[in-house]
């Protein structure tokens, strides 16, 4: 799954796979300021975890679809609890 994830430094877009494609540094991939002072190694671990989960829930969702055609997941009200979950509500603005 491509997971977003964006700069509250500079505000700029990015792929999380782009912080750990060559390692991960803890800098952001466009301003290069630092995105987890002091803490790059439990950073670098938690972003390969949740690519991890996306990439489980993913494989686990089409696993479900194929057994049960007929059990369908809310997508809708799934993105709005991820959301919540991790704690970037869909509906307001960026702040840092
Ligand atoms: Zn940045």
């Amino acid at each position: 799954m491509d997971i977003g994830a964006w700069c509250g430094h500079c505000g700029e877009s990015f792929r999380l796979e782009e912080l750990t494609a060559a390692g991960y540094t803890g800098r952001c991939p466009r301003c290069g300021r630092d995105l987890s002072p002091g803490y790059a190694p439990v950073a670098s671990a938690a972003v390969h975890e949740v690519a991890a989960a996306a990439t489980a829930l993913e494989v686990a969702a089409r696993r479900l679809h194929d057994v049960a055609p007929r059990l369908h997941l809310d997508g809708r009200k799934l993105c709005a609890d991820l959301a919540d979950a991790i704690g970037e509500p869909v509906t307001e603005g960026r702040s840092s």
